[in-house]
This record gives C-alpha cells, sequence and structure tokens, in this order.
C-alpha cells in the first residue's frame, strides 16, 4: 500500500514537472499566479496540497523540518519555477517568520498561507488523562496550536498591508469532539479551529480570509504513528485498515487528495466571502452519532 501511494504521488509529480504549462491546465488553474507557504509540505496532506497548489498554478514554498524529504517533494513538483523548499520549525517563530519572508523576497508577496505542520503519535502521547504528560502536552501544543498561530501572525504581517490574502490551518476532527486518549491532540486542535476564529474576526476586514479544513483519520505517518502505539505489532496494511474504518462513509476512504481539494477551495478566490469557517472533511463523522441501546432483538 506505501509503494501504491508513493507511486500514485510520484507519478502525479510527474504530470505536473512535465506537462503543466498546456493550455488546457491554465484554463482550470485556481491559483494561477498565486504564491503559497505550506508548513508540514513534505508529507501527508501538506504534500498532496503541494502538489494540488502547483498544479493550479501556484507557485509553492515547502516549509517543514524533514530537509530531504522536503527537497524531493520541491523536486518532484518541477524544481524551482513551481517549488522549493525551506527548513522551518514552526515552534521558532523566527523560522515562520523567515519562512514568510523568503515568500516575499523570491516572489514578491505572499497570497496563501497553509499552516498545516502538525505532531502526534509518541508526541500527542496517546493514552489515559490520568497519565498524561504534560510536557508532551507543551510540545504538542508549541507545534500545533502555537505554530499555528505563528503561521497566521507572519502571514497576516505581508497580507494585512495589501489588503488581500488566504490563510488556511489544519485543525481536526479531535478539536471538534472529545477524542478519547488523545487528549492533549484535541486540545492542540481546538486552538487552531479558536485561532481561526479569532483571527478571521479581526482581519475579515483587512480582506484577508483566515478558515480551518478539519480532516477525520487519513493513514499518513502521524497517523499511523500514533495508531502503532495503540495497536502495537500490527503490520502497515492493518493498522492501514483500522484507520480507514475509522470513517463513516462506506464505499470510500478518506485521503490526503481529499483535504487538499478543501484546502485549496479554501485558499481560492472561489471562496473569497468564506471566513472563520471550519471545513470539515470527515463524511459526516461529527454529525454521527448512534444511540447508546441494547442490540436489537
Ligand atoms: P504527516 O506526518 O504526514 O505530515 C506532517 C508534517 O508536518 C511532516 O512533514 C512533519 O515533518 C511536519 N512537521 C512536524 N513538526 C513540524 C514542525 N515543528 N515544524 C514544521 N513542520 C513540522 O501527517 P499529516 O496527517 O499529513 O498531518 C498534517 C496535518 O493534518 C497536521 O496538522 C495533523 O494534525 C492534521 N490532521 C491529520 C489527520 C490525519 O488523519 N492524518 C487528521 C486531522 C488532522
Amino acid at each position: 500500500h506505501v509503494l501504491r501511494e508513493k507511486s500514485r504521488v510520484l507519478g502525479r509529480g510527474r504530470g505536473i514537472a512535465s506537462g503543466f504549462s498546456s493550455s488546457s491546465a491554465s484554463a482550470c488553474q485556481r491559483l494561477a499566479g498565486k504564491v503559497a507557504v505550506i508548513t508540514g509540505g513534505a508529507s501527508g496532506i501538506g504534500k498532496a496540497t503541494a502538489f494540488e497548489f502547483v498544479r493550479n498554478g501556484a507557485k509553492v514554498i515547502i516549509a517543514d523540518v524533514q530537509d530531504d524529504l522536503g527537497r524531493a517533494v520541491a523536486a518532484e513538483l518541477g524544481g524551482p519555477d513551481a517549488a522549493c523548499y525551506t527548513h522551518c520549525d514552526v515552534s521558532d517563530e523566527s523560522q515562520v517568520a523567515a519562512a514568510v519572508d523568503l515568500a516575499v523576497d523570491r516572489h514578491g508577496r505572499l497570497d496563501v498561507m497553509f499552516n498545516n505542520a502538525g505532531i502526534g503519535g509518541d508526541a500527542a502521547a496517546p493514552g489515559p488523562l490520568a497519565s498524561l504528560d504534560l510536557g508532551a502536552f507543551d510540545r504538542v501544543m508549541a507545534v500545533n496550536a502555537r505554530g499555528a498561530l505563528a503561521g497566521v501572525k507572519h502571514a497576516a504581517r505581508v497580507m494585512v498591508p495589501r489588503r488581500r490574502g488566504s490563510i488556511v490551518c489544519t485543525a481536526s476532527t479531535a478539536g471538534v469532539l472529545g477524542t478519547a486518549g488523545i487528549a492533549a491532540y484535541g486540545v492542540s486542535k481546538a486552538a487552531v479551529v479558536a485561532v481561526v476564529r479569532a483571527a478571521a474576526a479581526e482581519l475579515g476586514r483587512s480582506g484577508v480570509r483566515v478558515n480551518a479544513v478539519s480532516p477525520h483519520a487519513v493513514p499518513t505517518p502521524l497517523v499511523m504513528g500514533t495508531v502503532a502505539r495503540w495497536f502495537p505489532g500490527r503490520s502497515d496494511e492493518e493498522m492501514r485498515r483500522i484507520v480507514e474504518n475509522m470513517g463513516e462513509m462506506e464505499g470510500t476512504v478518506l485521503e490526503a487528495e481529499d483535504v487538499a481539494r478543501a484546502a485549496l477551495y479554501l485558499a481560492s478566490d472561489e471562496a473569497k466571502y468564506v471566513n472563520g469557517h471550519n471545513l470539515l472533511v470527515d463524511g459526516g463523522y461529527t454529525v454521527s452519532k448512534t444511540p447508546n441501546m441494547p442490540a436489537a432483538p
């Protein structure tokens, strides 16, 4: 599965690098000429979004801590004309500021900021609340919540004077529902939604929109790491099935590309009057609750 996923994404990357200047492609490019920074763009949802953005005409700066992966993704995307990589630990405000400044230095502006970097797994310390490691909680908050806030702050710094721009933050269904066993992660994602609302309320008047995208479970490295802690000894294939079965819809599974397309919408001018919204990409998971009652005879 991992290999199939890799070849699918790689194949897509080659398509972008080789054939995306055609007029048919440019006719439907929804981010034509826009400049985007994507934190956590070296893997998973951020990587899928980088491909979606470039496919739609954007120039992308991938800001991540996985340097080799990030550089490889930028190369797959078509190299310096389409994408570049910069090391950026979002828990360090100065590095977030530098990623934003890189966009402005290279391309003259920043149109889209996708605050997507996040951690889970060991760092999110899955386990009972009674044994929650508050040091782990601080680390999760520093990346997931404070990192997103730093991205909003520095994007606003360069977007507000231009009176335009779109900021999208990756929250989660775990930030909407109480999710047992991952309290630190859930709190950090609820904070992301709060950051989005606070920023949208302030920045809307400046023409800068701020929204969240909240996926349900996608078997990215982040989620697979958490599942591996919960179900030690399972194969990748078994863990992938566990994650896919967390979904609500039958006959289809949530993929990183589905989340990427939601981020694309919020980033684009098609969402020009959408501000302060939390776009759940969860197949209805957060609106569905089967009542606790005895099984029918
Ligand atoms: P992933 O592990 O594939 O990608 C996360 C990326 O963030 C990695 O490339 C990682 O290197 C980067 N990152 C981690 N810490 C960083 C830091 N301090 N500074 C910069 N980059 C950092 O996982 P993913 O699932 O694609 O995660 C992307 C976002 O989606 C996260 O915010 C995550 O919480 C959120 N999310 C994921 C799911 C899911 O089921 N996969 C569901 C809801 C929300």
